[in-house]
């Protein structure tokens, strides 16, 4: 015979388990800018979030089109994670006023510019276009610092346990869980990469520069005559004269920039120039954060005897 606790308790259990059901499924939206943002949140949010990713490593995300598929991605998002400091100052804010998305316009919780949690390299002093049109608020490529990394991944954890405040401490564990494995990995990366220290490079683009940073690589020339500017053939032919005596470890660019100027400096001076992937599927196996700074680890040893 049923009695009548045996009934309470019955709904009582089919109610946790509507609620559990429901709970799993009211996933938030992500729009990420960038890759590296997106493996970010995957790291942290796990099945909670569904992301989507609006470029590739193949493309230059100081130039990207706000095309209306990315319009549309932008409306239903519940956060939108991007680099800021001027990155996407090309595209963002376009697709943030074509969503007529309340929720992800700056300011609101649901806007989250990875670069304004950390300390920017190379803030110009004086603000003088003509020395190039982009990095205005400092260098916004701040992912290739594994510290800096850290910095806003804390950061990102706690905006999502208030965006999505019935999840919060499913936020916090996979957050500590994240913490624990990236601060091994990069102690591991540091003892790896100390026959780096000192090393020179020359650059396609000032992609780099908290990963050099960190690695204590010296930066002396960029094959862009001006940030956001092309190589051209008399500034490759001035580097070419500044570096004869003098060839760097190694000339970098990413995959979203043509190899031709590297390669023809490289066949001057002698240096090797290197892809490095940037961000993850940059490379074929830098498919998430920890094998992008493994891959790019690697790739840069292999020029050190
Ligand atoms: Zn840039």
């Amino acid at each position: 015979m049923v009695t009548v606790i045996q009934r309470i308790i019955v709904t009582v259990i089919a109610g946790l388990l509507a609620f559990t059901s429901f709970s799993a499924q009211a996933k938030i939206r992500v729009f990420a800018c960038e890759p590296e943002w997106g493996s970010l949140i995957e790291e942290l949010a796990g099945d909670q979030a569904k992301v989507f990713v609006a470029t590739t490593a193949q493309q230059d995300p100081h130039h990207i089109e706000a095309r209306p598929s990315l319009i549309a991605k932008m409306r239903r998002a519940d956060i939108a994670v991007c680099s800021g400091a001027e990155l996407e100052t090309g595209w963002l804010p376009l697709l943030l006023r074509s969503s007529g998305n309340k929720k992800v316009q700056i300011n609101q919780p649901g806007y989250f510019e990875a670069a304004s949690f950390v300390n920017r390299l190379e803030i110009p002093t004086v603000i003088d276009r003509s020395l190039g049109d982009i990095h205005a608020s400092g260098n916004p490529h701040v992912h290739l610092d594994p510290h800096r990394l850290l910095i806003i991944a804390a950061a990102l954890s706690k905006r999502l346990g208030e965006i999505d405040s019935g999840a919060a401490n499913h936020y916090q564990q996979r957050y500590d869980d994240f913490s624990k494995r990236w601060q091994a990995a990069t102690e591991q990366w540091q003892q790896r990469a100390a026959s780096l220290r000192g090393a020179e490079a020359i650059v396609h683009h000032r992609d780099w520069s908290y990963l050099f940073s960190w690695l204590g690589i010296k930066e002396v020339a960029q094959l862009e005559p001006k940030p956001g500017v092309p190589p051209s053939a008399a500034h490759l032919a001035k580097l070419k004269q500044q570096l004869a005596n003098s060839p760097p470890q190694f000339i970098i660019y990413g995959p979203h920039q043509s190899a031709k100027a590297a390669n023809w400096l490289a066949k001057q001076t002698g240096s090797p120039a290197l892809q490095l992937p940037y961000t993850v599927g940059g490379d074929k196996q830098a498919n998430d954060l920890f094998s992008l700074f493994d891959v790019t680890l690697n790739k840069l040893l292999t020029t050190i005897p």
